[in-house]
């Protein structure tokens, strides 16, 4: 099969394209013809070797784990699915076994693999994985669009929903909106939830796009000061839950908005891990502050509810052909983009 894999760690020169062996399953996986693969800044981290992503390159290794494509086999234990079915793929495969596992709270497994970094992915004609990863999708769902929504849209709900439970009366500040995940969570909490949102971005581009896709208010961080802002529109109150996805640059900005009962929920470090906490403001305003890493592997049947119905909808900035992956890459680390990057598998 045609597919963009890499024998080595570096820079995008690493990604080659060309025939490799076709995926072969067990009998509790799917085999799934790949038609839409969604780029994440994890793909990135694990070309170049980074950011603790090292891979064991026993053969050419093959990033991607947001699938959208056709089932094509199924292993002889798979029930429930058919070859032909659309399907889109949630890339958190847990172990099933631990105690986290077995009490429902897999979100918290810590024996999990992620399909395109541990093991093989989607940046392929073909590409497997277990029957409980994988999810249908409705007619009303382009392959890209799926494509564009589990490693993106799940730490929504996990985030919203399970752990800062936000409110529709609330106020939610959201970093870097033009990212896949700060365009993804404007989305999730101003259509999901209801809530207001103010989102923070760089340039006046990315700041319309973000007002276009569901921000109530966006702070250009070039020109305005994000504290500032956040306690004019919440009238000297702050924000009751803070999503951030990019640590320290943006930590040291938003922990002196946090209101009172405010939650501060952390799913990414790319800025930079380390923070300093005033500890005694944290108990005088009964403060949380959270983590999470994607969330439960069902959450994603939640988000192609919502997509389906319409309430929510995947933003794509750009679309590339597998032979051009190279050229994603470039563009994702440029970061003039709004939105997500996805490679079609025609
Ligand atoms: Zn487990």
């Amino acid at each position: 099969m045609k597919a963009v894999f890499m024998l080595e760690h570096g820079n995008v020169d690493v990604l080659q394209y060309g025939n490799v062996p076709e995926p072969e399953i067990d009998e509790d996986e799917i085999k799934i013809r790949v038609k839409a693969c969604g780029i994440n800044r994890l793909d990135i981290f694990t070309r170049a070797g980074k950011r603790g992503v090292k891979v064991n390159f026993d053969g050419p290794h093959i990033l991607g784990g947001d699938v959208a494509g056709d089932v094509v086999e199924i292993g002889k234990s798979v029930e429930n699915f058919k070859i032909g079915q659309r399907v889109v793929v949630n890339p958190r495969l847990v172990c099933s076994k631990c105690k986290d596992c077995l009490t429902g709270n897999d979100e918290s497994c810590m024996r999990y693999r992620m399909l395109g970094t541990s093991i093989n992915g989607g940046y392929a004609e073909y590409t497997k994985t277990h029957k409980n990863n994988v999810f249908e999708i409705p007619d009303s769902l382009s392959y890209e669009g799926a494509a564009a929504l589990p490693t993106v849209y799940v730490p929504c709900w996990n985030m919203f929903k399970r752990r800062a439970q936000l409110k529709s009366s609330e106020t939610v500040l959201i970093a870097s909106a033009s990212s896949g995940v700060g365009s993804a969570a404007i989305q999730f909490a101003k259509f999901a939830v209801g809530a207001t949102v103010i989102a923070t971005t760089s340039n006046e581009f990315k700041a319309q796009r973000a007002k276009d896709v569901g921000a109530d208010f966006v702070i250009n961080y070039n020109e305005e000061t994000i504290a500032n802002k956040v306690m004019e529109v919440t009238e000297g109150r702050g924000a009751d839950v803070i999503f951030d996805h990019v640590g320290t640059d943006f930590w040291n900005q938003a922990i002196p908005v946090l209101a009172p009962r405010g939650r501060y929920g952390i799913c990414g470090v790319t800025s930079g891990y380390k923070a300093d906490l005033q500890m005694g403001t944290l108990f005088m305003r009964n403060q949380s502050i959270f983590g999470i890493h994607m969330g439960k592997r069902n959450d994603l049947s939640e988000i192609i509810r919502l997509v389906g119905d319409g309430v929510i909808k995947p933003v794509i900035h750009n679309t590339f052909d597998l032979e051009s992956v190279q050229l994603a890459h470039d563009e994702m680390d440029k970061n003039e983009f709004f939105g997500k990057l996805i490679i079609n598998v025609p």
